[in-house]
């Protein structure tokens, strides 16, 4: 049990290969042994503390280190009920410390070649290198100097070259749109995304019939990434084909069970193949899977890391190691939000960094409640993130009660208000007629959002009903695609 931060998740990180000097030996488990007490420090070698009111992120089971997730709540964690959400004790000690504003700076992940190793002689070595240097004594003399030279020495350890994470808002670096997902969400027209699962199997026979029943009515369709952490096909495959048929893909990548390399790699095979819209995701934890729980600790980067790294190689043209990229990648770059999750201001502030990082649309989890839906958005407005990312709420038509139930009580993140669970429960057993009331309460969720300022589309999530979303998009009057061409882009622009 550490003094400062959550009892300690995960075993605690040893170096990759033996350090050769007998002392710093001693002095790393001097270091690890302190560290430890205090913070639940499990030697990540690449330490944030200052950035996080001194709770270790690495007691976070998902190893985030830039903000909750989407299932945290006041509670507990999402992940292991038995312990509260670092991320919340993070925001609140922030909160009690006057430390708010640290908390946009994005992280890095981790260098491997740092975890294990002790970080004190790191910060000494950055210290003698500093030309104003940090005097103990400017804490009486001169704080401002003081407070100066100290953040100054701690940036640099935390940002290394190779990262150089910041605050700030990164405004994409191109004019013509990518997508035309893009391109339709420029006009300023509602834009209509749906959910399709990939197939189960090898065959794209389903996807077919999906994509088929999809195609005239909206822009582009997701293709999600082994949710709840249990395989399927993969989202580019199912991308490609989508592709293929004639329905543009929003591929979903997720940080979860691959490194930066494979996430780089992926990204950019995407491109490559002509899918030019991603949505970059942590990844539920393996916990959520059905099957023997794969090693528990495989978060390599948080959908904020991916984000920048992704705007870095389209924007700049340089992948994380440097290297140039000669034929640059062409994303429309998005994410997820949870507005039922947490308090509206620390989701806010999640979504404040997604859109600093690179975030340019979001997709969001259902909304089946307006009222609370418009506190998020006020949380979004407060932070000027409005005009600087294009929001797709949620939309999941209820096809039964026990559905209804299940979300209501078993997933992380979504919020059904009692009344609408009671309205399906009401609607009896017919199977009919709980779908009926299914459809009916989504239309008038779509009512409210079509008149509500800030929002630019909706995101049908109907997996396995995918024959409704027709239906909601016509009974709801929503328009369907405004650019249905990729050739009509470049008029679009012009
Ligand atoms: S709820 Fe999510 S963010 Fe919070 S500690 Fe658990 S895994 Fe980490």
């Amino acid at each position: 049990m550490s003094l400062f931060s959550p009892r300690r998740y995960q075993a605690p990180f040893k170096p990759y290969r033996r350090e050769e000097s007998a002392p710093i030996r001693l002095f790393t488990s001097f270091e690890q042994v302190t560290k430890s007490a205090l913070f639940g420090c499990r030697m990540c070698g690449n330490c944030i503390l200052q950035e996080t009111a001194f709770v270790c992120p690495m007691t976070c089971p998902k190893g985030l280190r830039n903000g909750l997730c989407g299932g945290a709540t006041p509670e507990a964690c999402e992940v292991d009920p038995t312990r509260p959400c670092t991320w919340y004790m993070i925001y609140e000690r922030a909160e009690k410390l006057g430390r708010e504003d640290r908390l946009l700076e994005i992280n890095a992940p981790l260098d491997g070649s740092r975890v294990g190793n002790e970080t004190w002689l790191d910060v000494g070595r950055l210290w003698r290198a500093q030309e104003e240097r940090l005097n103990p004594l400017d804490f009486v003399r001169d704080k401002e100097k003081f407070s100066r030279s100290w953040d100054e020495l701690f940036l640099n350890a935390r940002q290394p070259d190779w990262w150089q994470g910041d605050s700030e808002y990164h405004p994409p670096a191109y004019t013509e749109p990518l997508s035309l997902l893009e391109a339709n969400l420029r006009t300023g027209v509602f834009t209509t995304t749906a959910e399709i699962a990939p197939p189960l199997d090898a065959s794209f026979a389903i996807e077919d019939r999906k994509v088929c029943c999809l195609q005239d009515y909206v822009v582009a369709a997701n293709f999600t990434d082994s949710a709840s952490a249990t395989p399927r096909m993969s989202s580019m495959a199912a991308s490609v084909h989508s592709l293929q048929e004639g329905l543009e893909p929003v591929m979903q990548l997720q940080a979860r069970d691959r490194t930066r390399v494979a996430i780089a790699s992926e990204a950019m095979g995407a491109a490559g193949l002509g899918i030019h819209n991603l949505l970059c995701l942590s990844g539920d934890h393996h916990s959520a899977g059905i099957g023997p729980m794969a090693k528990p600790d495989q978060f390599d980067l948080d959908a904020v890391q991916m984000l920048w790294i992704l705007r870095r190689m389209r924007d700049e043209g340089i992948y994380l190691d440097g290297r140039k990229i000669k034929a640059r990648p062409q994303w429309f770059l998005g994410t997820a939000a949870s507005p039922f999750g947490a308090p509206p201001k620390y989701e806010a502030i999640r979504m404040h960094k997604k859109v600093n990082a690179g975030a340019q649309f979001v997709q969001t989890q259902p909304v089946f409640d307006h009222d609370r839906f418009l506190e998020w958005l006020e949380a979004l407005d407060k932070r000027d993130l409005l005009d600087k990312v294009y929001i797709l709420a949620g939309i999941i038509p209820l096809k039964s009660a026990r559905a209804a139930h299940f979300m209501a009580e078993e997933v992380a993140g979504v919020y059904i208000p009692p009344e609408i669970v009671k309205r399906m429960d009401d609607a009896g057993d017919d199977k009919v007629a709980q779908q009926e009331t299914g459809v009916a309460i989504a239309l008038e969720i779509i009512e409210k959002l079509k008149n509500t300022a800030g929002i630019n589309g909706m995101h049908v999530m109907a997996v396995h009903w995918e024959e409704i979303v027709p239906r909601l998009i016509d009974e709801s009057g929503v328009p369907r695609p405004v650019i249905k061409d990729l050739a009509e882009l470049k008029a679009v622009v012009a």
